[in-house]
């Protein structure tokens, strides 16, 4: 358990939540600030800051629980959508530096916003990108 993290207090139980789903590696919480109803967070109980330092095999099991929570709130709470939303970075808009995965169900004509503006994809970076695999 990392010093001060607060989703290592509330994975391990030592800071009550709401918890949705247990298991022995993830608790999966309502998030005290909604996006949307229904609003959940997967975090794993072993400290890892971002998906670059999360252990192989909790990565691969993350999406597996993702799967059965969302389809759970979404069939339950007669949304129309999930998204499934996952911050690295300040930059990327991560403010608790312990990795968790967002499902967040979303209803037509809700005010969440995870939008961004389309841009075009040039012949330059093509090449670049690409020459990284
Ligand atoms: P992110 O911006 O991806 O780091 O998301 C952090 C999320 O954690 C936000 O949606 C917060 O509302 C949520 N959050 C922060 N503290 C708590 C807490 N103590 N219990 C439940 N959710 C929390
Ligand atoms: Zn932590």
């Amino acid at each position: 358990m990392e010093n001060n993290c607060i989703f290592c207090k509330i994975a391990n139980g030592e800071i009550p939540s709401a918890t949705v789903y247990e298991d022995e590696d993830f608790r999966a919480i309502l998030d005290l600030n909604p996006a949307s109803k229904g609003h959940t967070l997967i975090i794993p109980k072993k400290h890892a800051a971002n998906l670059f330092e999360l252990p192989e095999e909790t990565a691969e099991k993350v999406l597996s629980i993702a799967k059965k929570l969302g389809a759970r709130l979404k069939e339950g709470l007669h949304a129309e959508g999930l998204n499934v939303v996952q911050n690295n970075g300040e930059a990327a808009g991560q403010t608790v530096m312990h990795f968790h995965m967002h499902l967040i169900p979303r209803y037509n004509n809700d005010t969440v916003n995870v939008k961004w503006v389309p841009g075009t994809l040039t012949e330059d970076d093509k090449k670049e990108i690409l020459g990284l695999f």
